[in-house]
């Protein structure tokens, strides 16, 4: 079955991401450390040419730094830094770098490129590079080839080569699959934490950080909100009549139910036991009162069933809005003596009630 990233992937791509960018710079400096001193050391020995040669990358290292300071992309970044490290590596190949030692830098690539990139785009450049040194190992007449390498070395390189490449290649693989493991294993522990397992939706906790959300939302640009808290009536009477498996039935249907009448910026929740809160953002308390009229007649035309018999269910709820309210607290004591009221006045029904003219004037609402 095909994964999308999650938000909790994304987030730790990000951080990852951002990761390397550090590493990157700092491996920048400290390569442009390096490359002054052996240059130093180069022009000295009388190598003039190859001092140039060195200082020349450390002009690519800080443009791909400058490049990167100046435009944030890390994924050109990282690209600029291989293409950079490759060159070194082919020039400290093809010209043998000092005694000779030139190729022995080339053991620094395979660890960094498998952090740096995947594991695919890793395996790729690095037979790509092992390529290019057969072709100077095997032709040292071609133009820009200045090194000769005896046969002992060459076996010991590649060999040392191929065993490091392997070895990295396994790290990196297993730390991604324990990487990719441990996100998931979260992802389950964090979704847990914030569903009923009931009934799918959100639970108490979470709903509580959702309206302290939306409060601080209300708070900052005064958008308005309203919620229902609904109950169902009698329902100690299913349980006792038919049994506690048809009561679980008969959250798990009212979910579902609720779930197709509520939009898709609305959250709901199992506040407890038999009790629902459904937070609805930009709704006015006319809006709230005409959705929760709707679930009403909904839930009470709905045939609810457990194992061929008839389950009388309905709701009362009672609904408030935050215009009408001082705190969060207040408004979730307003909503629950208005659901007492509903139950007070015979349940099934909605509380406050609407009068008919408001009804009349009051907008419909987005679906
Ligand atoms: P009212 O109309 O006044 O709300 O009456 P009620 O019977 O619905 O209210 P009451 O508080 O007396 O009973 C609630 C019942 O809900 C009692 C409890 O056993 C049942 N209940 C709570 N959670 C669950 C659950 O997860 N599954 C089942 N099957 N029953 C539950
Ligand atoms: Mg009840
Ligand atoms: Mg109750």
């Amino acid at each position: 079955m095909p994964h999308s990233p999650s938000s909790g992937q994304l987030a730790a791509g990000e951080r990852e991401d951002a990761q390397v960018s550090r590493l990157l710079t700092w491996l920048s400096a400290t390569a442009i450390a390096f490359l002054v001193g052996i240059g130093t050391k180069a022009w000295f020995a009388g190598h003039t040419t190859h001092a140039w040669v060195l200082w020349s990358f450390i002009g690519l290292i800080a443009v791909n730094m400058l490049h990167f300071a100046s435009t944030g992309n890390r994924a050109r970044q990282k690209a600029g830094m291989i293409v950079i490290v490759g060159l070194l590596f082919t020039y400290l190949i093809a010209s043998g770098g000092e005694s000779n030692t030139g190729p022995l830098w080339f053991y620094v690539f395979p660890p960094l490129l498998f952090y740096l990139t995947d594991l695919k785009t890793g395996t790729a450049v690095l037979l790509f590079c092992y390529l290019i040194a057969v072709v100077v190992f095997q032709f040292p007449g071609l133009p820009l080839v200045s090194a000769e390498y005896s046969m002992d070395f060459k076996i010991r390189f590649f060999a040392a080569l191929t065993f490091e490449s392997i070895f990295c290649f396994v790290l990196e693989a297993s730390r991604l699959k324990a990487r990719n493991e441990l996100l998931a294993l979260a992802e389950t522990h964090e979704h847990a934490a914030r569903t009923d397992e009931l009934t799918g939706l959100a639970n108490r906790r979470d709903m509580q950080n959702r309206l302290t959300m939306e409060f601080s939302r209300y708070q900052r640009s005064g958008h308005h909100f309203s919620i229902a808290l609904i109950d169902l009536d009698l329902f100690k009477q299913i349980n006792d009549q038919f049994g506690h498996d048809a009561g679980d039935d008969v959250l798990r249907e009212f979910a579902a139910l609720m779930r197709t009448v509520i939009r898709q910026a609305d959250v709901a929740a199992r506040w407890g036991g038999e009790e629902f809160l459904v937070l609805l953002p930009d709704t006015s308390l006319l809006q709230a009162l005409t959705l929760a009229e709707r679930l009403r007649s909904q839930v009470a035309g709905h045939p609810f069933r457990f194992r061929d018999q008839s389950l009388p269910v309905t709701i009362s709820a009672g609904v408030c809005s935050i215009a009408k309210a001082r705190s969060l607290d207040d408004l979730l004591k307003q909503a629950d003596l208005n659901l007492y009221n509903a139950k007070e006045s015979g349940r099934n029904r909605i509380a406050p009630r609407v009068r008919s003219q408001e009804k009349e004037s009051s907008p419909i609402r987005s679906p």
